[in-house]
Order: structure tokens, then C-alpha cells, then sequence
């Protein structure tokens, strides 16, 4: 069943929209939140794994320090209050991919609360208020095996790997955002992008939202325009690029908007985003009085963070982001309006990285924001996983400004990066990109250009310098591009002035 939607327009004319977003970021720690047993991504499934992680009978668990110090760091970066005394508490339910049939997380006293990040976009601030920030630990996995879509319908049997039951998440809760208007899929986007670089400058989490070490829910509610009330709000689930924040966002204001203009209700739900088809469908009910009988953790010791120990922690944060991005515009010399676009394209880690490789501030920016950019937006790819790293860039760069290759054989340079054809110094050697240095076969070709274009060589002659573009295009076709144009204008203007 398709959903019908109302225009976007339309939808924001008459009504208000307000966000909020859950975000659960895995933490990088080397041991699970209660246990010892290792986190690395990708091993043999069920083989890090031990009896409390598994929620055998009579195991304990321990708090991870390493976690409990991460969580204060976040909760610090985000401006938020930290908890002087907080426990864990069992979150009851069952499902196959959590052993224990509960989920140790924490209910009505987390670790941080009440902060807020200022998130811009097009150059205006937005504050999203944090409403709190919790520690839990993370489900194993459910592999469904047989059928066709990889879903449990239609699945032959199902296998469970208990790998991730145990790994330290930190859920990050906004306030409800509100007075974003027709910006609310752009500030969801915005604030899920400058999050992730947050905690990749705290170095807590890898943050990679297509691996699922960050996940972030986008709740939509609209309201009638001016009313000053909250809607009936959707969970969207397990949103995994920035791009489809935004994405899922707009679509669920275009189809509570439809829903609502229809004189129907919105029904309070969890929605599932669909990648390809760019579309929510309905999930499960879910109310705000789901009964998960929450109790305070009986085998876990209350955390109590001694304020000193808060002080130090505060002592460890990297510079705050809006600071780091005032530096950096200063130190690189970019206007407002470039520097807005490469934090809006995610590239602002891109460019510091590649400037520090020694490449000029303005070309720096001039490949990720022109060259990467266009590529990332025309295979619907985040900028970052493209395959291409800042040394690549900076590489490609240096060749220009040796005059091994001009900027035409550098977009094929890129070309054979995104394909992934090995390093720029390979790909110049594979595609023999190089330019043609040798002086004999620039004049060759110069000669040859003049003698079939002799009228233009007597504009030329009789002062029309101009003119000479005709003749160095001539050139650069006959070199297949791989000549350095000011070297080929040069040749013309020695022969004809
Ligand atoms: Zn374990």
C-alpha cells in the first residue's frame, strides 16, 4: 500500500513540525559493558561471547569504567548535567537476540541530562535541547535464513549471534524540536552530522552509521500551524545515513500532512525507512504506557561520579565545535558561504585532514566541495565513504602543482580512486595520465595546429591574441588533453608575436 502524501509546501503552510531524535552510538570501548569478553566487529559469530553476556544463571556483572568515563565525556560535550548518583535498571522484554530477557539500560536516572547542541543550518543557529543521555548495552543479532528478503517472514529458521549482546550504547534523546519550519529534514540532518563529529572528536565511537555504530530513530509529529501543541508523533526506525534523515524526515511531514488534511488521525507507531524506495511503512503500535516494568538493576552498583573526577573528565574534551569551525575559517581564509557548504557536506574533517597533508586551503575544498561533492550526491553516497581519503587528495594536488597532471587529468585521477584502482600515482602510471612534458612533441603539435588553422594564426600575427584559444584547444585535442595549456599558449605566442 503506497502512502498518500500532501506536497511539502503545502504540508508546511498549514502546519508545524516537530522533530525529535533518538540516537544509540556504540561505544569503541575493547570490552563489553559488563563483562570482559572483546568488541571487535566482524568475528566468528558467537565466539566472543561468556556466561554473563549470555544471561546465564549466576553470573555478575561489573560496570566497564571505560564506558561510565565515555558516557560523562558525552554528556559534558553536549552541555549537559551529570548525574551525582544513577543506576542501571532492567528494561523487561523478550526477544530472541537478547539472552536475558532484559535489557540492562538505565530508566529515570541517566547518567547525563538537560543539556543542548546548537546545530546551523544556512547559516542560522538552531538549539536542540538533549533531554538526556543513558548507558545501556546492545542486542546480539538475528540472521533469518531461507525466504528471499533476509526477514524473519518467510524465513526457514533463524539463527541468533550473541557478538553484540553486551557492547556499551550511550542513547542520546533530544527535547521535541520545535520552530524549525520548512528546515526541520535539513536541522534533523544537521544535528545527526554535527553529533557524529562530536563523538568522533571525543574518539568514543567509530561512528559509522552503515555499520550500525551509530542509529538514529527520527520522531515527526506536525501540529496545526501557530498552535503551540504537539501532534501525535511516528518513530522511524534505524535511519542509517545522514542523507536518509533528511529523506525520512520530509516524508513523514508530507504523510501526516496528507493524513491529517484528510480529517484521518495519526496513529502513534514505529515506521520502518526503506533505503530504496525512499518510503516509511508502518511497523508496530507502540504506546507511551508500553509496560516494560522497569526496576533499578539489583546485582549493579549505583554510579556516583565523584565531581572531581567530572572536573578531569571536562579537562579531556576537545575543543567544542562551533569553536574548532570559527579556527578553522579563520586559519583557512574560507567566506561563510564555503564554509558553510563544507560543513553542510560533511566535509569539514575531509578538508582539515587533507590541508594538514599540505595542500592549499582553496584547493583543498575546491576537490572535496566540486569534484567529491558531485560524485557523492550522484551516486547517493555520504562524501566520507566514497573510498577516497584525504592523502589521495592531497596527492592528486601536488601532481597539479608539479605539472605532472592538469585539472582534467586529475578528475580522471579521481575517476580510477572511486573505481578503486589503487593510488593516485598508480592510476597516473595505469591510465598514463601524466602530461606530456616532452618539449619536441608540444611543438610538433603546435606546428602542426598553426599549419591547419592559418587564418587564425594571422589574427594572431596581426595582434588578435585573443584568438589563440582557438589554436591551444586545437593542441589539446591533438595531445589528448595530457598538455599543460599555459606551456602550450606560450609555444603559440614565441611562433606568431
Ligand atoms: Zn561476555
Amino acid at each position: 500500500m503506497t502512502d498518500t502524501l500532501l506536497s511539502y509546501d503545502a504540508a508546511l503552510a498549514e502546519f508545524d513540525p516537530a522533530l525529535g531524535l533518538e540516537v544509540h552510538v556504540e561505544l569503541n570501548t575493547a570490552t563489553k559493558m559488563f563483562c570482559g569478553c572483546p568488541t571487535a566487529f566482524g568475528a566468528e559469530p558467537n565466539t566472543q561471547t561468556c556466561p554473563t553476556c549470555l544471561g546465564l544463571p549466576g553470573s555478575m556483572p561489573v560496570v566497564n569504567t571505560v564506558a561510565v568515563e565515555s558516557a560523562i565525556r558525552i554528556g559534558l560535550a553536549l552541555n549537559c548535567r551529570i548525574a551525582e548518583w544513577c543506576r542501571f535498571a532492567r528494561k523487561n522484554y523478550f526477544y530472541p537476540d537478547m539472552p536475558k530477557n532484559f535489557q540492562t539500560s538505565q530508566y529515570d536516572e541517566p547518567i547525563a541530562f538537560d543539556g543542548y547542541m546548537d546545530v546551523e543550518v544556512d547559516g542560522e543557529t538552531h538549539r536542540v535541547g538533549i533531554e538526556r543521555a543513558h548507558m545501556e548495552e546492545d542486542t546480539g543479532k538475528s540472521l533469518h535464513v531461507g525466504g528471499s528478503s533476509g526477514r524473519i517472514h518467510g524465513a526457514d529458521y533463524s539463527l541468533v549471534d550473541y557478538n553484540r549482546a553486551g557492547i556499551p550504547l550511550i542513547e542520546i534523546v533530544t527535547k521535541p524540536v520545535l520552530g524549525t519550519g520548512d528546515k526541520a529534514p535539513e536541522v534533523a540532518r544537521a544535528y545527526v552530522g554535527q553529533l557524529r563529529e562530536l563523538l568522533l572528536g571525543l574518539g568514543v565511537s567509530d561512528v559509522r552509521m552503515e555499520q550500525g555504530s551509530l542509529r538514529c530513530d527520527v520522531n515527526l509529529s506536525l501540529a496545526p500551524k501557530g498552535s503551540g501543541t504537539l501532534g501525535t508523533r511516528t518513530e522511524t526506525k534505524n535511519v542509517n545515513s545522514l542523507r536518509s534523515v533528511e529523506r525520512a524526515a520530509r516524508y513523514e511531514v508530507q504523510r501526516h500532512a496528507a493524513v491529517l488534511a484528510g480529517g484521518r488521525r495519526v496513529f502513534q507507531e514505529t515506521r520502518h525507512w526503506h533505503e530504496d524506495t525512499g518510503v516509511t511503512t508502518s511497523g508496530r503500535e507502540k504506546s507511551d504506557a508500553d509496560d516494560y516494568r522497569y526496576f533499578p538493576e539489583p546485582d549493579l552498583v549505583p554510579v556516583a561520579p565523584s565531581r572531581e573526577w567530572v572536573a578531569e573528565l571536562r579537562a579531556t574534551l576537545p575543543e567544542p565545535p562551533h569553536e574548532r569551525r570559527a579556527r578553522l575559517q579563520r586559519e583557512w581564509g574560507f567566506s561563510d558561504l564555503e564554509m558553510r557548504d563544507t560543513v553542510g557536506a560533511g566535509a569539514l574533517g575531509l578538508v582539515e585532514d587533507t590541508i594538514a597533508a599540505g595542500t592549499p586551503p582553496q584547493a583543498a575544498r575546491k576537490w572535496w566541495l566540486g569534484e567529491l561533492a558531485r560524485r557523492a550526491n550522484e551516486t547517493e553516497t555520504e562524501i566520507g565513504a566514497l573510498g577516497v581519503v584525504p592523502a589521495d587528495v592531497a596527492r592528486v594536488q601536488s601532481l597539479v602543482d608539479e605539472g605532472t597532471l592538469n585539472d582534467q587529468l586529475a578528475r580522471q585521477v579521481f575517476d580510477g580512486l572511486l573505481a578503486g584502482e589503487g593510488t593516485p600515482d598508480e592510476i597516473v602510471a595505469a591510465r598514463g595520465l601524466a602530461l606530456v612534458s616532452d618539449e619536441h612533441a608540444l611543438s610538433a603539435a603546435v606546428d602542426s595546429a598553426i599549419a591547419a588553422n592559418p587564418d587564425v594564426a594571422d589574427k594572431i600575427r596581426d595582434g588578435k591574441v585573443a584568438a589563440a584559444g582557438a589554436l591551444i584547444g586545437a593542441v589539446m585535442k591533438e595531445m589528448r588533453g595530457q598538455a599543460d595549456a599555459n606551456r602550450v599558449r606560450e609555444l603559440i605566442l614565441e611562433r606568431l608575436t
